[in-house]
């Protein structure tokens, strides 16, 4: 008899959404969700929780779309959940390409101005307004997701998984209080702690890479009405934290295959001011009240596809993640192709 059938290694959005899809479509199934340190405090606690109906494939598309269900559903059945609906504006020299990135449910139309004017539009770019756009407190709404799975799942927090071995029989985690924890199956939901000695070599064949993620907090309180806009040139955001009574500017920053356990320094004097460049091309009012900020990092998959994929022949090993700086928004769909490959199927009553 194993400790459990699945063993999702890593509490953060998507082990905690994988852990839920388990359970609702295997109401039955003996699932436990370990992670080093307590749930929601990799990527997700700093994520800045944009989801907006967008994707460069047709699969990402379709992951947009039904994590956006799903979001829409979640806050439905409980209006108290910190995911905030927002109207959404879209700015972008590439016509052709936003209509072949956005879903028709986003509604783009085309618009004259951002939020009456705070917004720059550069000479070339077009603007369109859209719906289908939210932000989340996604440590928040994790916390809350693990409170309500607690009374079916086994939480083993502050345990670090030292070892992955699958076996034909089953997977055996080495647990770092000297245990072992047997599964039928396992999950590594591990954000961007892609290199841990525990998986790296499970890992290193799907050519991910960990990307430094950044972005700077914009002092002023955002009007009741204002809503996220997306710069597509820049694939950048500025996003109205109406929680936290501030703006945060999200932008590409270029720093490759950082550790996550050594990101502790703070927004370097270079990428500050890289990012307000980037903000003073819009919102030359916002840029100089850019002064902070937060900074970890994210995986990014050679495809910029999410990976949900097998990591033995067995299929008793199987990674999810990798979802290049939108794991909150994809989440939910990550989380249902990890439950069809783990062969739950919905309505199951025991897993395999
Ligand atoms: C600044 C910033 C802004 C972002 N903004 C957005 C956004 O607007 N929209 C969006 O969609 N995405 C955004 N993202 C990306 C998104 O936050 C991440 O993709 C997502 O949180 C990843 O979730 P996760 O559960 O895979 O990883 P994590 O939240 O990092 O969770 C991984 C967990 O694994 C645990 N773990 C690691 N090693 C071990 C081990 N050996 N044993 C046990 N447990 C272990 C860690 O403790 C951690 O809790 C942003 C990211 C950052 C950093």
């Amino acid at each position: 008899m194993t400790d459990a059938d699945i063993a999702v290694i890593g509490g953060g959005v998507i082990g905690c959404l994988i852990a839920r899809e388990i359970t609702t479509r295997a109401p039955q199934s003996r699932v436990a969700v370990i992670d080093r340190d307590v749930v929601a405090c990799g990527a997700t606690r700093r994520s800045a929780g944009l989801h907006f109906p967008r994707g460069t494939t047709p699969r990402v598309r379709e992951m947009a779309d039904l994590s956006q269900t799903s979001y829409e559903e979640l806050l439905g059945d409980e209006p108290s959940l910190p995911i905030h609906p927002l109207a959404l504006s879209v700015l972008s020299s590439n016509a052709a390409g936003v209509e072949r990135t956005y879903l028709g449910r986003a509604g783009l139309t085309p618009a004259q101005d951002v939020h009456g004017g705070l917004i720059t539009v550069p000479r070339g770019t077009s603007v369109w307004t859209g719906r289908g756009c939210h932000y989340a407190d996604v440590g928040a709404l994790t916390e809350a997701l693990a409170r309500h799975l607690r009374p079916r799942v086994a939480f083993r927090e502050g345990t670090r998984v030292t070892a992955v071995e699958p076996g034909s029989a089953a997977v055996t985690l080495r647990l770092s209080t000297g245990e072992s924890f047997s599964a039928s199956k396992a999950v590594l939901a591990p954000g961007p702690w892609l290199a841990d000695p525990a998986w790296r070599s499970l890992v290193e064949p799907l050519g991910a890479r960990v990307k430094k993620v950044i972005a700077l907090h914009v002092d002023g309180v955002p009007e009741a009405h204002a809503g996220a806009v997306v710069f597509e040139d820049e694939d950048a955001f500025l996003l109205p934290l109406h929680h936290r009574g501030h703006w945060l500017f999200s932008y590409t920053c270029q720093e490759w295959d950082v550790e996550p356990d050594d990101i502790a320094e703070g927004i370097s004097a270079a990428h500050l001011a890289e990012a307000r460049a980037c903000l003073e091309r819009y919102a030359p009012g916002l840029a100089a009240r850019a002064t902070s900020g937060r900074v970890f990092c994210d995986a990014y998959s050679p495809t910029r596809e999410p990976l949900v994929r097998a990591l033995d022949d067995s299929a008793r090993v199987v990674f999810a993640g990798a979802a290049n700086g939108s794991g909150y928004r994809l989440a939910p769909a990550i989380a249902a192709e990890t439950a069809d490959l783990l062969r739950i199927l919905p309505g199951q009553r025991k897993s395999a």
